[in-house]
């Protein structure tokens, strides 16, 4: 069955554990951190989210289809690249454009909300979208569970597509 809408959305959600000595990256930014995400890749849990978003709202598949975790190839490999190839590679041969981009990450440690606009900026560029169209939210998950004890970072975003335009 093919999706004949004018729009589709796509719902996104990863969570990694915190763990010395690990980079913190959050949508292809460093933060100032001496803890980060493990993971086989970098572990950017915004860009897995944001990625699984967008592949969800188009319909062909998620993260783990695409970047295997078993390859060897995606073994420490920038999030924000494969956000990248995943956009040039299938989301630009659909008829699907960007609307939209909403997204919550939660962590108790460090605050989003000096990173916002870097972040923000930095997978506007990776999915070729304005900046006006990503929006990200920080949550410190009020000590509650292991995202509010530090010990993971959560991510949820959504994605909402239109049917052709342009890029
Ligand atoms: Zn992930």
């Amino acid at each position: 069955m093919i999706n004949t809408s004018k729009y589709s959305i796509g719902l996104g959600r990863d969570i990694h554990a915190l763990v010395p000595g690990r980079r913190f990256m959050l949508g292809g930014v460093q933060l100032e951190a001496d803890f980060g995400e493990d993971g086989h890749s970098d572990g950017d849990v915004l860009c897995h989210a944001v990625l699984d978003a967008v592949m969800g709202a188009v319909g062909i598949g998620d993260i783990g289809e695409l970047f295997p975790p078993d390859d060897p190839s995606s073994k420490d490999e920038s999030s924000l690249e494969m956000l990248k190839l995943c956009v040039y590679t299938t989301l630009k041969l659909s008829p699907w454009r960007i609307a939209n981009i909403d997204s919550v990450v939660s962590c108790a440690a460090p605050s989003i909300l000096p990173y916002r606009k870097a972040i923000q900026k930095s997978l506007a560029e990776a999915l070729g979208i304005q900046e006006t169209k990503i929006f990200v939210k920080g949550k410190s998950g009020n000590g509650i569970g292991d995202v509010g004890q530090g010990k993971a970072v959560e991510a949820i975003a959504v994605c909402l597509m239109e049917r052709g335009g342009s890029w």
